[in-house]
C-alpha cells in the first residue's frame, strides 16, 4: 500500500493485482463497446479496492469499456479528501474540465456510489448534472442507478449531506468541549516539551524551551539564540536545526504556561472568546508560569515580523545560490578589522550561505563587487536590446484577473438566487475559455522588463524594481567559493545557468 500522502502515479498502483484481468477484459478486445471512465475518491476510512471492484464489476456486467485514452489510463482520482470540505480535488477537477472541454462527449463516467462525487451543497451537484447533460456525458452508480438531475438523486444528496453535517457537528462540539474543559488540545503530533498528549514534560526540551526564554527575556536576539542552539547540537525532532521562526512560535505558545486556546472563535455562556485567545486554564504540566509566558510574549510582540518580506530589500537577494550546496544566499554583515577613526568597526556586506537556513556556510562574497558586477552586466544586456519604439503595456494578467472575478462574482450570485444553474455554466464555460486563451498568448508574448531604458535602470532608487529586472536576465546565479582569504571578486566565481547569456 502507498501511503496517503503519496499519490499513485499509475493507475497499476490503484488496481489490486487480482483485478487486473479484469481491468484488461474492459480495455482490450471488442472496441465497439461503450466507452467509460472510472472516477475513485478515497476519504477516510475507505480505499480505492473496493471501488475499484464494484466498478469494474458494474462496467463488465454493462458491457462497458474502460477509455484509457483519457485522464490517467481511463481513472480519475482522489486521495483521502473529503467532499464535504472545500479542499482541493485534483481529480475531480480534471475529470470536469475533460467534461467540459468535450474530450468525454459520449462517454458513461462509473463511480461506486452518488457520494463519491460530492457530499457538499446541492449546488455542486446540480452543477454538476449541468456540465455533464451540455456535454453529453451520462453518469452511473455501480448499482447501474444514473445518477442525473431527479428525484433520486436530490434525496441521495440530502442524506450523504445531513450525513456529513452530523458527523462534522459532532467532531467540533467535542473539540469545543474539550477546549472548556482545559483539556489538552487533541493533536497527531507529540509537542516540543512535552510527551505524547500533554501528559508529562520532556525534560530535555523543556529544560531547552526555559534556557531560550531566559535569554530572550535578558535581551538576546531569537537569532543568536538558535545559532548556539545549533552549536550546541540542539536540534528538532526530524533533526533539523531550529529556525528563529520555529522558536519564535514555540516561546509565544500559551500552551507552555498551561493556557488553552481555540483555533476558532468559541462561545462559553453568552460569551464569544476570539480564536486564538485562552479559553481556559489547562490539567497539565506547565513549562512556564503564566507571568513567564505573558513576559515572553510581550518582548516578542515588539520585535518586528521575522518574515523576510518585511525587511530591507537587498538587490540580489533571490538570485544568487551556494555553488557548493544549492542554499540561497543572505544577506549578512561582517566586521573587516579596520576601525573607524571614532574606534568604531567597519563592517562590510556580503552574500553568504548561512547554515541556520541548512546551507553549508562555505561561501561568503563581497555584496559590494557582486552588485556592481551585475549591475553593469544587466545594463549592458538591456542596451543590447532593440530599441522599444512603441512601450508594450502588458495587460494579460489583469484580464485573467478580470475574468475570473467574473467566475467568482457569477458564483455568488449562483449562491444569492440571482441567476440560474445555466447562466453559471455559461459565465464559467464563457470565462474558463477566454482564461485558457489569455494564459497562451502570456507565453508567446515577452514581458516588458519592470525597467527598460538602460540609464534608468543603473539610476533607479528602486531596489526592488532593479533586482526584479536583473532576474529576468540571471534568474539563478551560483557563487563558488573563492579558494582563499582576499582573494578579490571575480566573474569566474559565478556560475550561470546554461541558458543565460
Ligand atoms: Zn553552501
Amino acid at each position: 500500500m502507498t501511503s496517503s500522502s503519496q499519490r499513485p502515479k499509475r493507475t497499476e498502483d490503484i488496481f489490486p493485482e487480482a483485478l487486473s484481468g479484469d481491468r484488461a477484459y474492459l480495455v482490450d478486445g471488442d472496441m465497439s463497446r461503450q466507452p467509460c471512465v472510472f472516477y475513485f475518491r478515497k476519504s477516510i476510512g475507505d480505499d480505492f479496492a473496493t471501488q475499484v471492484l464494484r466498478c469494474l464489476q458494474y462496467a463488465r456486467g454493462a458491457g462497458l469499456r474502460l477509455d484509457t485514452s483519457v485522464g490517467i489510463e481511463g481513472v480519475y482520482y482522489d486521495d483521502d479528501k473529503s467532499g464535504s470540505k472545500d479542499i482541493e480535488r485534483p481529480g475531480y477537477d480534471h475529470l470536469m474540465s475533460d467534461v467540459m472541454s468535450g474530450a468525454l462527449s459520449g462517454r458513461f463516467i462509473i463511480v461506486r456510489d452518488q457520494d463519491r462525487l460530492s457530499r457538499r451543497e446541492s449546488s455542486v451537484l446540480e452543477e454538476y448534472h449541468v456540465i455533464t447533460e451540455l456535454s453529453k456525458v451520462r453518469t452511473f452508480s455501480s448499482d447501474g442507478r444514473e445518477i442525473k438531475d431527479d428525484l433520486t438523486t436530490g434525496i441521495m444528496a440530502v442524506l450523504a449531506r445531513s450525513e456529513a453535517k452530523i458527523i462534522g457537528h459532532r467532531q467540533r462540539g467535542r473539540k469545543e468541549f474539550r477546549a472548556i474543559q482545559g483539556m489538552p488540545p487533541a493533536s497527531r503530533v507529540k509537542r516540543i516539551g512535552y510527551t505524547r498528549g500533554y501528559t508529562a514534560i520532556d525534560w530535555e526540551e523543556a529544560k531547552m524551551l526555559r534556557r531560550a526564554r531566559a535569554k530572550v527575556v535578558a535581551g538576546r536576539s531569537l537569532s543568536g539564540i538558535v545559532k548556539e542552539m545549533k552549536e550546541q547540537g540542539i536540534v528538532k525532532p526530524n533533526g533539523k536545526p531550529y529556525l528563529v521562526a520555529d522558536l519564535g512560535r514555540l516561546l509565544r505558545n500559551p500552551a507552555y504556561a498551561g493556557l488553552r486556546v481555540f483555533t476558532r472563535d468559541i462561545e462559553i455562556e453568552g460569551k464569544v472568546i476570539p480564536k486564538g485567545e485562552v479559553v481556559a486554564r489547562g490539567e497539565w504540566p506547565r513549562i512556564f508560569t503564566e507571568d513567564e509566558h505573558y513576559e515572553v510574549a510581550a518582548i516578542l510582540a515588539k520585535n518586528k515580523s521575522f518574515s523576510a518580506d518585511h525587511g530591507p530589500k537587498y538587490l540580489l537577494a533571490g538570485i544568487l545560490v551556494c555553488a557548493e550546496c544549492g542554499t540561497r544566499m543572505s544577506h549578512g554583515w561582517k566586521p573587516s578589522g579596520k576601525k573607524r577613526k571614532d574606534g568604531s568597526k567597519v563592517v562590510i556586506p556580503n552574500y553568504h550561505c548561512q547554515i541556520s537556513r541548512g546551507g553549508c556556510g562555505r561561501v561568503s562574497r563581497s555584496a559590494r563587487a557582486l552588485e556592481s558586477f551585475f549591475l553593469d552586466l544587466t545594463y549592458r544586456a538591456i542596451k543590447r536590446l532593440p530599441v522599444v519604439v512603441e512601450k508594450v503595456v502588458d495587460t494579460t494578467g489583469d484580464e485573467i484577473r478580470r475574468q475570473q472575478r467574473k467566475i467568482d462574482d457569477a458564483v455568488k450570485a449562483f449562491k444569492d438566487d440571482a441567476i440560474d444553474i445555466v447562466t453559471l455554466a455559461d459565465i464559467r464555460q464563457d470565462a474558463q475559455a477566454k482564461i485558457a486563451s489569455l494564459k497562451k498568448e502570456q507565453k508567446v508574448k515577452p514581458k516588458p522588463l519592470p525597467i527598460d531604458d538602460a540609464d534608468a535602470f543603473l539610476n533607479s532608487k528602486d531596489v526592488g524594481k532593479q533586482r526584479d529586472t536583473i532576474r529576468r536576465f540571471f534568474p539563478v546565479v551560483g557563487v563558488k567559493p573563492a579558494g582563499g582569504n582576499g582573494v578579490r571578486f571575480h566573474p569566474d566565481q559565478l556560475v550561470f545557468p546554461e541558458d543565460a547569456k
